[in-house]
């Protein structure tokens, strides 16, 4: 299983929060929150980005199941 994710920036007030949930996949880069690698696999880091995007305050954190073609 594999995940996309990202940031709408528009929408982040770099609050920290998905940051203290999970450190391998946010990140922290010129004092602005970032995601080190938009595809995800790795099952606990799946629930954490859901975890994150449901605490986030402003709603800034997408996610999508990237489905296989075969
Ligand atoms: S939780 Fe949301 S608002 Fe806070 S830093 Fe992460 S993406 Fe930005």
């Amino acid at each position: 299983m594999k995940y996309i994710v990202d940031i709408d920036y528009s929408k982040c007030i770099n609050c920290l929060a998905c940051y203290l949930i999970n450190k391998n996949v946010f990140s922290i880069e010129n004092n602005r929150i970032i995601i080190k690698n938009n595809i995800i696999s790795s099952e606990e880091d799946i629930e954490d980005i859901k975890t994150a995007a449901k605490a986030c305050p402003t709603n800034a954190i997408y996610y999508q199941e990237i489905l296989d073609k075969d």
